[in-house]
């Protein structure tokens, strides 16, 4: 397939994970017309993973029949600390990058402006303006997983720091005596209520014999216990894993009750794995409990959704930023 070169109308957008990364070629529209998903070699470094990171969106670009004079800008979504003005990803660990010069890297490559953004924040942004939470005036997003991720688009702009993110609703105190966690602090509810924290209490009570089925289907390893196990297992009557799942989605409402009391959103958007494998749990806990915790006034004034763009949520999300930061 061939394409006229003679217009710049297409966007890329990038979601980087410590694992792996997800490229989607979007056209004028931001409708997905190529997309590409590869592991991260962690091993190979800051120059070879910024390479392999170009070579995937070339790559892309070739099967669509699209060169990079088309594109019109690039966004990437990585997990931070990032520099967000000068577009350098300060720290990721898990491929060994430090102080790298992602959006540099992928001008001077492509010849096109590029932007990196929180992967939360693109996320959230993605729902803002294609997913469930279209057009609202503010919408903030909880994602749990391994932590808890959040971000907040608020009258078209995604909420930041002066130099990075914010929005950390995973490291919002809810418990003085509370687990320790990731952050060094404790009692943050992504220590309480986030998958981990939820794979680990079900693997304890699988441990004690009080989860059958899901002792039956992962055993107790922590890393087997993933959020369509968790799912399976509810499906299947454990009782106890029902209740640990909504004794978390509830902490998680409880806490939003704080935000919602903050910022007063139009909306609440949950997404990530384990609410895309327990959408109704999740949506029905986390509004029941947000709504008895808040004030008044703010009581009828939002609506709690499911995201809608699942794993393409990030990658559409900051090709979006990215052409929201050319207006
Ligand atoms: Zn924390």
């Amino acid at each position: 397939m061939t394409k006229k070169t003679n217009n710049k109308e297409y966007w890329v957008g990038v979601d980087l994970g410590g694992t792996k990364m997800l490229v989607i070629l979007l056209d004028r529209s931001f409708r997905p017309c190529g997309r590409k998903r590869k592991k991260t070699k962690a091993q190979s470094g800051m120059d070879a993973g910024l390479a392999r990171m170009v070579d995937s969106i070339r790559e892309v670009l070739d099967e669509a029949g699209v060169v990079p004079e088309q594109l019109r800008g690039i966004g990437v979504g990585c997990p931070g600390p990032l520099d967000l003005d000068s577009g350098i990803v300060l720290e990721m660990p898990n491929l060994g990058w430090k102080n790298t010069p992602v959006r540099k890297s992928l001008e001077d490559a492509l010849g096109c402006p590029a932007i990196v953004m929180n992967d939360v924040d693109a996320g959230v942004y993605g729902e803002y303006r294609f997913g469930a939470a279209r057009d609202v005036r503010s919408v903030i997003g909880v994602f749990p997983g391994t932590g808890i991720g959040g971000g907040c688009v608020y009258e078209g702009s995604v909420l930041r720091g002066k130099n990075g993110s914010c929005m950390e609703i995973g490291h919002i105190p809810v418990d003085p005596q509370g687990a320790l966690c990731g952050c060094g602090q404790r009692g943050c509810l992504e220590a309480m209520a986030s998958r981990l924290a939820i794979s680990a209490a079900a693997a304890t009570a699988a441990y004690r014999g009080e989860a059958p089925n899901l002792l039956a289907a992962a055993g107790t390893d922590l890393s087997n216990i993933r959020s369509g196990v968790l799912a399976a297992s509810v499906e299947a009557g454990d009782k106890v894993v029902d209740r640990i799942l909504r004794d978390a989605a509830r902490l998680i409402g409880w806490t939003c009750a704080g935000v919602v009391n903050l910022l007063a959103p139009d909306c609440l958007v949950l997404g990530g794995g384990l609410v895309e494998a327990l959408p109704d749990l999740f949506r029905e806990e986390v509004d029941r409990s947000v709504r008895s915790r808040v004030m008044p006034a703010y009581r009828d004034a939002f609506s709690v959704v499911v995201a809608k763009l699942g794993d393409d949520a990030t990658a559409i999300g900051a090709a979006a930023w990215a052409e929201h930061a050319q207006r």
